[in-house]
């Protein structure tokens, strides 16, 4: 008798996007003159830059010719990519990271999904609340976890982000080994400090741990004072995996490139205490189950790099981050604190209300869809996600809407 794996059974149904797609087509059904706005989206809205354009059409040209086709490429990627990317992202920026230190993949969803393959049944995992759902529904998959009760699983130490830390979580006061960190962050949109991520990295030594650090919205970041890699700071070569996706710094969710950054001398450790190499481990599983990103989308990947490229992208994301501004200030006009949005794509706002209550009220009487922030937690309850991925045209639409809906009288 075949038989399944029954930690699937713990999982919790994605009854966020489900629901939140049902309540928008009841609205529609009765009012179907109405025009909706989606604000709900982690979706990028914009084209390519055309720089990745033509070296992608160009990549496909090559295809199209004996001479200059190309088969099978290296499962770690193209030294073209991972030397631009080495240079550009990290070296530049004084962190002492390696091209043969990056492995490209097609996206850092299953990069971060995946790399809890490499770590034993019974570790102590610390994830946060509200968090990306992939680094969570992982480890429930490979049974890290207990059951599921009032809103958390069993087996897991909950990282809160509220208010009251400035949605960075603490350090945990129990010792943990695997701790999952997103900064800029999704959903919240909150960013981390250099000092902040420093006591992270030295508790992770403290402890023999490891920091997962995604950091897909990093070309978000216009702070000059803020880390853009975990590589940035001290002793994190030891303890970090970091990534990094193409997805929303260059509009390649569709396209599909990202990269995770595995440093040489970080270790983790067997059951007797000795050091394993985690790049010797991911290299393995790495080259045993993908076979590489396809040639024309890490060429068009590599045009990010192009001087160009480097412009194009840079506007892209002014772009959304202006969306975002438009966001905050008119979130603030209306008296709602929020955080979020400045070297981000999110905008996480405290609704002073029943999450779902407060998305009913933005779609049935502003026609707005946002996301109820109790789908990413049990700290997310009494918080929407508003994203900046829209047009400009249509961010001042869904603003103005909610300006006439919630002020200047609404009382929350
Ligand atoms: N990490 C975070 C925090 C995300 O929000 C997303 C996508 O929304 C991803 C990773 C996935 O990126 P990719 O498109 O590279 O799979």
């Amino acid at each position: 008798m075949i038989r399944i794996n029954e930690n699937y059974l713990k999982l919790q149904s994605s009854y966020l996007f489900v629901e939140i797609a049902n309540r928008v087509k009841a609205y529609q059904q009765n009012n179907p003159q109405a025009e909706i706005i989606r604000l709900g989206i982690g979706d990028v809205t914009r084209a390519l830059p055309s720089a990745c354009i033509q070296a992608f059409q160009k990549g496909v040209q090559e295809m199209a010719s004996d001479a200059t086709f190309r088969g099978y490429g290296p499962e770690q990627g193209y030294n073209f990519l991972r030397d631009k990317i080495a240079v550009n992202d990290y070296q530049v920026r004084g962190a002492d990271i390696h091209s043969d230190e990056i492995f490209v993949s097609d996206g850092s969803k299953c990069d971060s999904g995946n790399i809890q393959e490499l770590f034993a049944g019974d570790i102590r995992l610390a994830i946060p609340d509200p968090v990306y759902p992939v680094y969570l529904d992982t480890n429930v998959m490979a049974g890290r976890t207990g059951e599921f009760i009032d809103g958390r699983y069993d087996n897991i130490f909950y990282l809160d982000s509220l208010p009251e830390n400035g949605f960075v979580p603490d350090l945990p006061p129990e010792p943990a080994d695997l701790i999952y960190l997103c900064f800029p962050n999704n959903p919240t949109g909150a960013t981390i400090s250099r000092e902040m991520l420093q006591s992270w990295v030295d508790y992770a030594r403290a402890n023999k741990a490891l920091i997962l650090f995604d950091a897909a919205y990093e070309a978000f970041i216009r702070d000059q004072t803020l880390p853009r890699s975990i590589f940035e700071i001290e002793g994190a070569r030891e303890v970090a995996i970091e990534f990094r996706s193409f997805s929303k710094t260059a509009g390649f969710t569709g396209t599909r490139c990202a990269f995770t950054v595995v440093p040489k001398t970080c270790m983790a450790y067997d059951r007797k205490g000795q050091k394993h190499s985690l790049h010797a481990l991911w290299n393995r599983r790495h080259s045993t189950k993908f076979n590489g990103v396809s040639y024309p989308v890490q060429k068009a990947a590599e045009a990010v790099y192009s001087d160009e490229g480097k412009v194009q992208v840079r506007e892209l994301i002014d772009y959304y981050l202006t969306n975002a501004a438009l966001i905050r200030q008119q979130m603030a006009a209306l008296g709602f604190e929020f955080v979020g949005g400045e070297n981000s794509p999110y905008i996480w706002v405290n609704c002073k209300s029943d999450a779902w209550e407060f998305f009913d009220l933005l779609l049935k009487k502003a026609g707005v869809v946002t996301t109820p922030g109790s789908g990413f937690g049990k700290c997310g309850r009494g918080f929407i996600r508003i994203s900046s991925f829209n047009s400009l045209e249509n961010v001042e639409k869904a603003m103005a809407r909610i300006r006439e809906t919630l002020g200047p009288h609404f009382s929350g």
